[in-house]
């Protein structure tokens, strides 16, 4: 594997502990995959506390954060990169909004969660934190294929 050039969009998405547990990561391949969007990197890994601390260095002002990393490293996540056009808002909006309460049915979120600390899945929130977060999570780089579908999709 190596890093190759992409001109086309990537977004970091990882399903949490709580959804590898609840065995949705099928579900959630899915979504994406019925999408359109192309799977470029997969892997399950149990994080250690500093990978998470630094996945999450934004948030390590808010009350949340100890009990979200403790959250965050019970258990493998399935670590993705996906890639399509407008991958990183189209994936947000599949994901649903941060809160399950206000995430709106349809969405991963809205359908499959109840609690925010429990949210299953996490999506880059912007191009910038995606190639972030991608370096973070896929050090080893990505496996480049060509879609044979793609045609079909744009
Ligand atoms: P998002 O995951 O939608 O980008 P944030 O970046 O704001 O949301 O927060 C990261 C994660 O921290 C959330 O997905 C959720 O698991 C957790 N979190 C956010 N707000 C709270 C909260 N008020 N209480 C507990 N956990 C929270
Ligand atoms: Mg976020």
């Amino acid at each position: 594997c190596r890093q190759i050039f992409s001109k086309m969009e990537r977004t970091y998405i990882m399903i949490k502990p709580d959804g590898v547990q609840r065995g949705l990561i099928g579900e959630i391949v899915k979504r994406f995959e019925s999408k359109g969007f192309k799977l470029v990197a997969m892997k399950l890994t149990k994080p250690s506390k500093e990978h998470m601390e630094e996945h999450y260095v934004d948030l390590k002002e808010k009350k949340f954060f100890p009990g979200l990393i403790e959250y965050m490293t019970s258990g493998p996540v399935c670590a993705m990169v996906w890639e399509g056009k407008g991958a990183v808002a189209t994936g947000r909006k599949m994901l649903g909004a941060t809160m399950p309460s206000e995430s709106d049915p349809g969405t991963i979120r809205g359908d499959l969660c109840i609690e925010v600390g429990r949210n299953i899945c996490h999506g880059s929130d912007s191009v910038d934190s995606a190639n972030k977060e991608i370096a973070h999570w896929f050090p080893e780089g990505i496996c480049e294929w060509e879609s044979c579908s793609k045609a079909w999709i744009y």
